[in-house]
């Protein structure tokens, strides 16, 4: 029998960072893995880059049942913190956008990181461990696993969600979690790129590859960044972010005008150009493309602008600034970069993610049902929630 102070399950981004913070308290741990290779989520992350925090990082740019639970730890280990422990090894990094730190050279770097600080505090790391059993002992937790008996007082739970089933991600978490008797609320994917209805595909198909600025929204929340066409459906990042808050069957309002109006170029072009056509002017705005697709779509004859009236030229405009799409669907877990939902929060002590009736249970990262918008908020969960998990166990 192994004994272990603490033992964590998942050595992803949140179980490494907790590992080495535990072991920085002085504890014995022990991390265990079903998968060959540690880290695989922060390896491919960020296109390989990982975008490891946000600068700006708030509890407002998290989704949960409960948006207040994910304060306390947000504050106590901020996104300044884990940015100081990265420059503390040296490692470069830039703001690509929005506030958002991505490593100037490897997502490998992050990783390293992770292993030196295990490494310097004494934490291990034991991987193709499938666990098989999980048992509450007077003494705290009994695992019996493929690399034999484990016995721990705090048991870590840090395996994530269920998107990219192929890296490894399994609902181990979530079960674990209901055999304590503890809720788990329905998941989904998020950060997930849209399919479409056939027709709509067919419509839109000959636009693959297109990006175009714009603002999407729906259940009154909007993102102003980069749509993309693609085979499949939309893609890009306006449609990642508002991915996380579309419900099956709802519509998505696209504004593909959100920093000019149509409708004024159009006036004007009338004033200083009348016999320009009306695809020259949008063609100022948008590829060809997407130009020819939207009036073959609408039926607008290509006339010269001065031939169109205000009434027409506000219908153009509200197209481009009131766009709607219902899409069918989402890739799901194949592509997807989180899981919506997970361990219901009312069950966890937002101060040391503790299970509530539970002694010695923690749950960290995205098997909470805590998820972050795109941009290095995710990742600040996995080190926030697992920091403060490290001051507990
Ligand atoms: P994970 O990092 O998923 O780690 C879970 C670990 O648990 C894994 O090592 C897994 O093998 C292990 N495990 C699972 N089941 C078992 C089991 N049954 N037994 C033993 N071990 C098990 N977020 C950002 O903030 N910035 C980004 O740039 C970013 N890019 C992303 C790109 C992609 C393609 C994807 C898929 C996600 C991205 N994310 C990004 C999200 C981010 O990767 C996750 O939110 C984060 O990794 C969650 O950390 P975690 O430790 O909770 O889970």
């Amino acid at each position: 029998m192994i004994q272990r102070d603490v033992i964590i399950i998942g050595a992803g981004a949140a179980g490494l960072f907790c590992a080495a913070e535990a072991g920085k308290r002085g504890r014995s741990v022990e991390v265990l893995d079903h998968a060959k290779k540690v880290g695989r989520k922060i390896l491919m992350s960020g296109g390989g880059r990982c975008n490891f925090t946000n600068m700006y990082a708030a509890p407002e740019n998290f989704l949960s049942n409960n948006p207040h639970f994910c304060k306390s730890a947000l504050s106590r280990y901020t996104q300044w913190d884990f940015i100081s422990l990265v420059a503390e090894y040296g490692i470069a990094y830039h703001e690509k956008t929005l506030g958002q730190l991505f490593c100037d050279n490897s997502a490998a770097d992050i990783v390293d990181m992770l292993l030196a600080e295990c490494t310097k505090y004494s934490a291990t790391i034991t991987t193709q461990c499938e666990i098989f059993q999980v048992e509450k002992s007077t003494q705290g937790y009994l695992l019996s696993t493929s690399k034999g008996e484990y016995q721990c007082q705090s048991l870590v739970v840090a395996t994530g969600g269920l998107s990219l089933p192929k890296l490894g991600a399994t609902p181990f978490g979530y079960k674990l979690a209901e055999q304590f008797g503890l809720k788990v609320l329905p998941t989904r994917a998020g950060l997930v790129p849209f399919t479409l209805h056939d027709e709509d595909k067919q419509a839109l198909a000959d636009l693959s590859g297109i990006a175009v600025d714009v603002s999407a929204g729906c259940q009154n929340t909007h993102f102003r960044e980069a749509m993309l066409f693609t085979h499949r459906g939309l893609s890009g990042p306006a449609i990642l972010q508002i991915s996380s808050y579309w419900q099956p069957g709802e519509e998505v309002e696209i504004d593909l005008q959100p920093a000019f109006s149509i409708g004024d170029n159009l006036l004007q072009a009338k004033k200083e150009n009348p016999d320009s056509h009306i695809s020259t002017c949008l063609a100022k705005h948008y590829p060809k493309r997407l130009v020819q697709v939207f009036m073959e779509r609408n039926q607008w004859p290509n006339v010269p602008v001065k031939q169109l009236n205000e009434k027409q030229i506000s219908e153009i405009d509200q197209h481009f600034s009131g766009w709607t799409i219902k899409p069918n669907g989402t890739e799901g877990y194949r592509t997807a970069e989180v899981t919506l939902g997970g361990v219901d929060t009312n069950e966890l002590s937002s101060k040391t993610m503790m299970a509530k009736n539970v002694e010695g249970l923690f749950f960290i990262g995205e098997v909470v049902d805590v998820t972050g918008w795109l941009g290095g908020y995710n990742f600040q969960w996995a080190w926030s929630s697992a920091w403060a998990a490290a001051q507990a166990v």
